[in-house]
């Protein structure tokens, strides 16, 4: 069993969570766009290929008004780099020193970045698009041999959930996800604490797990959770992902629908209320503070799928309370985890291509490693997500026909 992290030394005092400065026009919102789903790209001009830095409205070099948002080459050479020690804004003035520097990229352009310490002039780089803690995106120069994006610096930290030394809570302990995601977690090097609905029914334990009663459709049962664990969870996984097959007309009553209502929407939400605010108010607090919310939805969130209709709707109404989140946890990272059919007992006549829970597992802990905030999973989830992206108008018709 991991053991749990250290208490923090009480003579410390507690770091408010600041944010750093976040304003951004409309256009460089493209480089959070990316980010936000582990890309990297960067403008490039149609008329005559011309790769922008930064980003602008009108071409650099041809005065070209079509920029559009490309995956460019993403790698380059360390220009230079400077340690500032000392900074007039709030939020980097608590985390000095921190390197910048500029980079010479292949693709043309020479940007400046975040500089991992490791780097120092003449180096060659890997540039990666990252969501700082107010969720917007920057750019950090990497060593070409990083294998991952979470490297252990305190820069890297700011910019990542790595869930290694976290506590992290996982809400399902009863459904394959949860117990695969448990499993994940622990082999990332966190401590888990799996919740149980009933938990004087027989579970499957999992090994090096902390289990507790935890049912999010009762108030009572999260706020005896909340007391016990809220000033000590870093990140909390919802993979309380409730879909059950059937059409609208085909129910005939509100029976089921009121039950994943309560699945998707309002039990997330009791377990948002109670965790919430303990969570965003250790968002800065000692080397491993608070950082991410995960919520496993069906990517049906996005748009319909009629005979799936009831659990679409609910799940439309938790991608939506996600976004609230998203606004009202900051600093902390709200990840969706979007997934298309599982493997599971509710999809045995669903034909393949189906996600099971150990790749969807795989996919939260690369997610909070690599510090992104939107995933999809499967085949099915990425096509979706894909066709939405394209036209959800077009998708809304092709999935009711
Ligand atoms: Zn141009």
């Amino acid at each position: 069993m991991v053991p749990p992290p250290k208490r923090k030394n009480p003579l410390r005092r507690t770091q408010a969570p600041l944010l750093p400065p976040s304003a951004r026009s409309r256009t460089a919102l493209g480089i959070t766009a990316a980010a936000a789903q582990g890309r990297f790209v960067l403008q490039v001009c149609a008329a005559c290929e011309t790769v922008q830095y930064p980003p602008r409205e009108i071409c650099g070099a041809c005065l070209g008004d079509e920029l559009a948002w490309r995956a460019v080459p993403s790698e380059g050479t360390l220009l230079a780099a400077t340690t500032i020690r000392i900074s007039g804004d709030p939020y980097f003035r608590e985390r000095m020193p921190w390197r910048t520097g500029t980079v010479a990229m292949d693709a043309g352009p020479t940007v400046i970045a975040h500089v991992q310490a490791s780097l120092v002039p003449g180096d060659r780089a890997r540039l990666v698009q990252k969501l700082d803690r107010a969720g917007q995106g920057v750019m950090v120069a990497l060593p070409l041999a990083a294998t991952h994006d979470s490297l252990d610096d305190p820069m890297m930290r700011e910019l990542t959930n790595d869930p290694q030394d976290r506590r992290v809570l996982v809400t399902d302990g009863r459904h394959p996800i949860g117990q695969a995601v448990a499993r994940a977690l622990l082999a990332a090097g966190a401590h888990v604490v799996l919740g149980i609905a009933d938990i004087w029914k027989p579970f499957a334990s999992v090994d090096g797990a902390e289990m507790i009663e935890l049912d999010l459709t009762d108030a009572d049962s999260v706020r005896r959770c909340a007391a016990a664990y809220g000033g000590r969870l870093e990140i909390v996984v919802n993979t309380g992902l409730y879909t059950r097959p059937g059409g609208i007309l085909a129910r005939g009553d509100l029976t089921t629908a009121r039950v994943e209502m309560e699945a998707a929407y309002f039990g997330p939400m009791r377990l948002a209320q109670a965790l919430g605010p303990a969570l965003r108010s250790r968002a800065a607090d000692g080397t491993h503070p608070a950082c991410a919310w995960v919520n496993v939805l069906s990517v049906y969130a996005l748009t319909n799928l009629p005979s799936w209709g009831t659990t679409s709707a609910s799940q439309a109404a938790a991608l939506s309370l996600s976004q609230a989140l998203r606004a009202d946890l900051r600093p902390i990272r709200v990840v969706n985890v979007l997934v298309g059919p599982l493997d599971d007992e509710w999809h045995q006549t669903v034909p393949s291509p189906k996600v099971a829970p150990t790749a969807l597992a795989t996919a939260i802990v690369r997610a909070l490693r690599d510090g992104i905030e939107d995933v999809a999973v499967g085949d099915v989830a990425q096509d979706i997500l894909a066709r939405w992206l394209d036209d959800p108008k077009i998708l809304e018709r092709e999935l009711a026909t």
